[in-house]
């Protein structure tokens, strides 16, 4: 195995989701609120466009880093949703908005160079920074400051070997959004850092709750959108998750170091999955209301359910489809079969084998004691993993009870 690879496993999310299913297919009755995937179907119109394209026989290479009708499409969707506007040779697809963080990073790091994490993160971008040479500097954030980065982080996070900023928002595994004024504020420290590039991950750009707007820092902050990447991509709003298609716009000469490392590893997004990209963008887009009124039911069950467990509070995320749950009560608490919880992963695992709820362990995303709960379920099924959570909480005792 080559050394870029020593320092990676394959995610712990998906061995948590495994392990679940594992139980499961035991006969036990497990809830799986690990993985980050909406269980609604891609819609009907999305779909009838990818059968369209098979009958027609568009089931060929297409353009290296995009057909034009879906580039044409993306700009579209860039102009009238974000205030962006992109020329054709500004924007990139890939198989996945993973691959275009993966085309990205691999067309500029440098053995060495540093990339801008804010914790708690989404796993795969130290994965990805790792297995192309270079090197993730954590900026810390906390639960007080609603898990966003502040000016003061960013700064003393920059070094000259700072080559990337990465950015999500909505957050996975927070849910932390944020709004324009602190972009402008971390867009004024990136302006005195012009060697410093942004990688803005918008792929949960639809679910932002309570009238929040969305907004993307290269359209806050126009003085560094020649040096920013705005990622998107259909699978989490559009349901379309094994589709794999994902985008960008940024910089023409980016964009064409991206297509260097797009065409010698899959050559093309594909053809079909290109064709549905299509219609999602430019169908009918009332279906995205109507997902989000349905993610803001359960977020609120959510939260509400949780109120009731002792040693456990929730902040109440702005975006996405995760909760970044603080279980710091129930560490150092006991019961006489378990034993001792002295972790989050501890928890987790008390949780899964004992309640059959399966959560990811702050530990993997950075930032403990927190456990994330996705809740991308159905909400009968949210409603009884939370009861299950609840009791789990209220089985253990802690040393003074
Ligand atoms: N970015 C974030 C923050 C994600 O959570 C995910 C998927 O979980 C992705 C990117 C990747 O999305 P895609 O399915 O387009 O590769």
């Amino acid at each position: 195995m080559a050394d870029r690879l020593k320092a990676i496993a394959i995610s712990e999310i998906l061995q948590i989701s495994a392990s679940a299913k594992r139980r499961k297919a035991m006969g036990r009755r497990v809830f799986d609120l690990s993985v980050g995937e909406p269980d609604f179907d891609t819609p009907e119109n999305i779909k009838r466009a990818g059968v369209a394209a098979i009958e027609n026989g568009e089931t060929k290479y297409t353009a290296l880093d995009g057909d034009p009708r879906l580039k044409s499409a993306i700009r579209d969707k860039f102009a009238r949703e974000n205030h962006l506007g992109f020329l054709a040779e500004e924007i990139t697809v890939s198989a996945g908005a993973k691959q275009i963080l993966y085309n990205a990073l691999a067309a500029t790091l440098n053995s060495g160079d540093e990339v801008i994490v804010p914790t708690p993160f989404w796993t795969s971008y130290l994965d990805i920074v790792a297995i192309c040479g270079g090197k993730t500097v954590c900026a810390s954030t906390t639960e007080n400051h609603g898990f966003l980065l502040t000016p003061e982080d960013l700064e003393s996070a920059v070094t000259p070997r700072t080559r990337w900023l990465i950015l999500n928002s909505p957050s996975n595994p927070s849910g932390a959004v944020y709004g324009p004024e602190q972009l402008r504020a971390l867009g004024e420290v990136l302006i005195r850092h012009p060697h410093v590039w942004v990688l803005s991950d918008d792929i949960y750009e639809h679910i932002v709750y309570d009238g929040i707007p969305f907004a993307s820092i290269a359209a806050v902050v126009p003085e560094i959108r020649n040096r920013t990447l705005t990622v998107n991509g259909v699978s989490k709003a559009y349901a379309m998750t094994g589709w794999r298609i994902g985008y960008a716009g940024g910089p023409s000469p980016l964009i064409r170091a991206m297509a260097v490392v797009q065409s010698q590893t899959t050559s093309c997004p594909s053809s079909v999955s290109q064709a549905a990209a299509v219609e999602a963008l430019n169908g009918p887009q009332d279906y995205l209301r109507n997902r989000l009124l349905s993610f803001k039911a359960r977020r609120d069950l959510l939260l509400e359910k949780l109120r009731l467990a002792p040693g456990i509070s929730c902040r109440k995320p702005e975006g996405a489809f995760y909760a970044y749950v603080n279980c710091s009560g129930v560490i150092g608490a006991s019961t006489p079969e378990w034993g001792a919880i002295n972790s989050d992963a501890d928890f987790c695992r008390y949780l899964l084998d004992n309640y059959g709820v399966a959560v990811v362990p702050g530990s993997v995303f950075g930032l403990s004691p927190y456990f994330r709960i996705s809740y991308a379920i159905a909400e009968e099924d949210l409603r009884d993993a939370c009861d299950l959570i609840v009791r789990a909480a209220s089985d253990l005792r802690l040393p003074n009870d």
